[in-house]
């Protein structure tokens, strides 16, 4: 079994090894970053704009479930049984794609990952690759690496040509480009391909088109991603709307899928499924355009496909959630992206705030995991907790309990910083002392939270503590009722627990 079985995480908490007196500096980057965009109006409107046209859609997609919640739970089922039999699926596909040709490469980390592909560029001496789009070639930087090597990698989906040509990572999971508008995609195309200025989206397509086109024959190798494994027929499913991925798949002699490898599926028959619900999760259609399942390499009297394929099976940190009886259920994950089109915080710091590969509620459950909670704990942190994620994931992962989780995790392994652990000693001492709650009056108590705690006004409006303390406002309302009279010492009328004159 091959596997990775991570010594570091063991049963329900993460390592101590690591030191917590600092932040991190990718915290201190989050930080920064988070602030600047969530000021930043025009990137909230476009933000806004493309997020709003997504919630248009997604209804018509929803429409073709007689009972979409049943049509989620069959597929957290499916997931379920798929994760927790996770090596004979995985052994299975390999079994079955083999007979078909196909070469399967086991990789623990991005650095097997990558060498494996080089080892194979230069087998086929290979001078330029064309590629789909792929969030997993993102996590092991497949393009810098590539570049390095003096391999020209070029990516053939619209949105990612689009942050390739900018230098920049893609912005959300399904929507690389989410961020820009089109006017903003005219002046890049007419600072990077010297195209007249203000193209039409439409222009701008052809222009991508053109050339696009010109490198698929070029191109000795093709890489891909996939969407599923699938474990009975020994397949890979792709689902895009452009149809560049069957392109890059098909053309060039040699096709390389590289996937993680909790995307399995135990069953061809699943996709009926899976397909229309990643369709209308991820963008709202009620199936995405082009649906390619790859069994293997060109068999003999087929007229195209690559003359060998190869299928690069990635943990990268996977089996420490696998190892890990809570998070595990984040596994489950068809990257459909509807969490991050719902998150509130998302839709105010957008994808590259996150400084991660997966951004939004999916990536700050995941990435803590794969990339080292030291580093990546402050991104549990980046929600509030509204549940909207879950609400509205395709395979109904409970994502914003298990950002409760990685909290709690790391909040005991002793992950957190030294001022933070003495607030919450103070907080939980006071609330649970109905005297101290009651000491100091509302001045005091106002001060000591909003200048005392200056973290907390921050990002914050000032908090404003009530005049009574809960006691006294209790009181009032619950003393038993005087009988009205006269009170026969001072002649006042009583009248509750009031006197009148
Ligand atoms: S966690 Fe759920 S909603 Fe988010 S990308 Fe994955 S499947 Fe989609």
């Amino acid at each position: 079994m091959k596997l990775k079985r991570n010594n570091r995480y063991t049963g329900r908490h993460f390592s101590k090894e690591f030191s917590n007196e600092t932040m991190s500096e990718n915290a201190s980057t989050f930080n920064a970053k988070s602030t600047i965009k969530a000021e930043d109006l025009d990137h909230r409107f476009k933000l806004n704009f493309n997020i709003g046209k997504y919630n248009s859609t997604v209804p018509l997609g929803k429409a073709q479930f007689s009972d979409t919640d049943l049509a989620r739970e069959r597929a957290k089922n499916i997931k379920w049984r798929a994760i927790e039999t996770l090596d004979q699926q995985l052994e299975s596909f390999e079994a079955q794609i083999t007979k078909r040709g196909g070469k399967v490469i086991w990789a623990e980390d991005s650095k097997q990952a990558l060498e494996s592909i080089l080892e194979i560029c230069k087998e086929k001496n290979c001078r330029s690759v064309v590629k789909s789009k792929s969030m997993v070639t993102e996590e092991i930087h497949l393009n810098a690496f590539l570049t390095e090597h003096n391999i020209e990698s070029v990516e053939t989906d619209l949105g990612e040509y689009i942050q390739q040509l900018d230098g920049e990572p893609p912005y959300h999971i399904v929507t690389p480009a989410m961020h820009k508008s089109k006017e903003d995609v005219a002046k890049l195309f007419y600072e990077k391909l010297h195209t007249a200025p203000n193209l039409t989206p439409q222009q701008l397509t052809l222009v991508a088109r053109e050339k696009l086109r010109e490198k698929y024959p070029a191109a000795e190798i093709g890489v891909t991603g996939a969407n599923f494994i699938i474990a009975d027929t020994g397949s890979i499913a792709v689902t895009e709307n452009e149809g560049n991925a069957r392109l890059s798949a098909a053309f060039p002699k040699t096709h390389i899928v590289i996937v993680g490898i909790e995307k399995i599926i135990p069953s061809i028959t699943d996709l009926g499924l899976f397909w229309p619900l990643l369709a209308t999760y991820g963008t709202g259609q009620k199936l995405t355009v082009y649906n390619t399942i790859i069994s293997g390499p060109r068999q003999p009297g087929e007229v195209d496909g690559p003359d060998s394929m190869y299928v690069i099976l990635l943990d990268n940190g996977r089996t420490n959630i696998l190892d890990n009886p809570v998070a595990r259920e984040s596994l489950y994950c068809i990257r459909c992206g509807a969490c991050l089109n719902a998150c509130p915080i998302y839709k105010n710091i957008g994808g590259h705030a996150y400084g991660t590969t997966y951004s939004g509620p999916i990536g700050s459950v995941i990435t803590p995991h794969l990339s080292g909670v030291k580093d990546w704990k402050h991104l549990s942190n980046a929600s509030s907790l509204c549940g909207n994620c879950t609400e509205v994931c395709a395979v109904k992962i409970n994502l914003h309990e298990l950002l409760l989780e990685n909290r709690y995790e790391a909040a005991d392994a002793g992950l957190t910083s030294t001022a933070e652990k003495i607030a919450w000693k103070l907080w939980k001492k006071a609330s649970l002392s109905r005297k101290t709650m009651n000491k100091g009056n509302k001045k005091i108590k106002n001060w000591i939270v909003n200048k005392a705690f200056k973290g907390w006004t921050a990002h914050r409006a000032e908090l404003d503590f009530s005049e009574k303390t809960f006691n006294q406002i209790w009181a009032e309302k619950n003393s038993p009722p005087a009988k009205e009279g006269k009170c026969r010492r001072h002649g006042v009328v009583v009248f509750g627990n009031r006197k009148l004159k």
